[in-house]
């Protein structure tokens, strides 16, 4: 027994055998705001083998009241979140693989991640990511976790491929808020709670624990006091087109209908080139400078104009902060860098 999992062996249902399955998986955490930087850094003390994480964002200000990982510095540079974590979670444990990567989580992105995780775990802020998720889910029968969270509420659910019902088969049967964090606000302990639960089932997972697996979807209202379960076991629908006899996973078909979205709740549009897209940050640089306050870092360069702020990332995508109308940020997207 080495020290330093020695108190995580000595607990009966991970023992000697389930430290070592963990350390042989690899876990794929979609998202590193709050509930991702929550799971990601309690999953690389845990020892697994290898940690991907998947984020498009960098940090901000009102980020770090609950999103663990990052520090003011973080916010100051406006690094990647994901690049951010991983500086960070390597000075946690030098001995967990991890690849952080600064990108959409999109189905040609994620296809040949997920192919080699054990279990993947929900960290975004919107369903049309989680529909992804769960098809990718299925197809390649890896498990994933719901998670959600937003004012003093959260809700998870673990989805296990062909054993129950899917995240479509439930929200066919159960209602979903439309509140976000930027409209309802968010305490920190919602989001330990949900990213409590889900780091639990993920290990229950890696240890192959089956029978300790919870088959409910959970929610809670900490500031209320409340808390309920739903039993699923009903839920499922053999004409689910995600898990059902017949399955054609509609939602890895979306691809190329996301190239230009809102982003949930934050008054940003995100446009994706439909090719990849390297930007010279020097040559835009001198570009933009004609049309406001340039700061950059070696992963993105944004531009301040007097009603929006452009951030682009290196990958081509780029946000238009301060609109929610498409056709305008379009516009303004191919005034400036078209
Ligand atoms: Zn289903």
């Amino acid at each position: 027994m080495t020290e330093r999992y020695s108190r995580q062996q000595l607990f009966q249902p991970v023992g000697n055998k389930g430290q070592q399955q963990i350390r042989s998986k690899h876990v794929l955490v979609v998202g590193a705001g709050a509930l991702g930087s929550a799971s990601a850094e309690a999953l690389v003390r845990a020892g697994i083998g290898k940690l991907t994480l998947v984020d498009r964002d960098y940090v901000e200000w009102s980020n770090l009241q609950r999103q663990q990982l990052y520090t003011e510095q973080d916010a100051q540079n406006k690094l990647p979140k994901a690049v951010a974590a991983k500086n960070r979670l390597r000075q946690i444990n030098t001995e967990v693989k991890i690849e952080a990567l600064v990108m959409d989580a999109q189905p040609a992105n994620l296809e040949s991640i997920v192919q080699t995780a054990d279990v993947i775990i929900d960290a975004t802020d919107n369903f049309d990511i989680r529909f992804i998720l769960n098809d990718l889910s299925h197809k390649y029968e890896v498990p994933w976790i719901y998670g959600s969270c937003v004012g003093s509420y959260g809700a998870t659910y673990t989805i296990i491929p062909n054993v129950t019902p899917c995240l479509h088969c439930i929200l066919k049967k159960m209602p979903v808020g439309g509140a976000t964090c930027e409209t309802a606000g968010i305490i920190s302990p919602a989001v330990q709670i949900v990213a409590a639960y889900q780091i639990t089932e993920a290990l229950k997972i890696l240890v192959e624990d089956v029978e300790a697996l919870r088959h409910t979807f959970l929610t809670f209202d900490v500031w209320n006091n409340q808390h309920a379960e739903f039993k699923t076991g009903k839920m499922k629908s053999d004409k689910c087109s995600s898990c059902g006899s017949t399955q054609t996973y509609p939602y890895l078909a979306y691809e190329n209908q996301l190239k230009t979205e809102v982003l949930c709740g934050r008054e940003t549009v995100q446009i994706r080139p439909s090719q990849r897209h390297l930007y010279n940050f020097d040559e835009l640089e001198k570009r933009l400078k004609k049309q406001g306050k340039v700061d950059r870092n070696p992963y993105l360069l944004s531009c301040q104009l007097p009603e929006q702020r452009f951030v682009i990332f290196q990958d081509g995508r780029v946000f238009i902060h301060g609109t929610n109308d498409i056709q305008f940020a379009r516009s303004l997207y191919y005034r400036l860098l078209g």
